[in-house]
């Protein structure tokens, strides 16, 4: 028994099609809006708020003594689904442990903030700046000098973000 396929037309489409109906259609919502309010962001003059939350450029944050935060455990570099971060650490003479390496790679990242999640020291953050570009490959790839130095430059911005979202943890 052969089951005849269902035309893919029906004489609805068609008269639909013929009467130009989804143009009208398009053309009157395009009419509603015309005298509306315009809600077009003039960016970069005009910028919409961020939220505490937001996920941008990263930053290695330091103690008000200068210290840096980190302390080496690798927990970001484990939690990190796009391997994006690589750590190396070693032993001061004062036995505490810090890295020696902490570069991450932009071009994987997928900017989930599992890293910042994990961290049990607050020191890896993304931060609210995301109007940063790379001309080539290797400009995204941040080391631990270059993600201390976000840190240092933004971190009143840093601090207050973190102060904002921690009534919501
Ligand atoms: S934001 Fe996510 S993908 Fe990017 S470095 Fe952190 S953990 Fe890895
Ligand atoms: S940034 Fe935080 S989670 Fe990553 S190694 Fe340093 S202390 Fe551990």
């Amino acid at each position: 028994m052969t089951v005849a396929a269902a035309s893919p037309f029906s004489l609805k489409d068609f008269l639909k099609s013929f009467m130009l109906f989804e143009l009208f259609k398009g053309m009157a919502m395009t009419g509603r809006y015309a005298f509306k309010r315009k809600v077009t962001v003039q960016f970069p003059e005009e910028k919409t708020p961020l939220s505490p939350r937001f996920r941008g450029l990263h930053a290695l944050r330091r103690y008000e003594n200068g210290e840096e935060r980190c302390i080496a455990c690798k927990l970001c570099e484990a939690v990190c689904p796009a391997m994006a971060i690589t750590i190396e650490s070693d032993v001061r003479d004062d036995g505490s442990r810090r890295t020696t390496r902490y570069d991450i790679d932009l071009t994987k990242c997928i900017f989930c903030g599992f890293c910042e999640e994990s961290c049990p020291v607050d020191s890896i953050v993304e931060t609210h700046i995301f109007e940063y570009h790379g001309e080539k490959r290797g400009d995204l790839y941040f080391t631990k000098d270059m993600l201390l130095a976000v840190g240092d430059r933004y971190e009143n911005d840093i601090a207050a973000a973190k102060a904002a979202d921690a009534k919501y943890r």
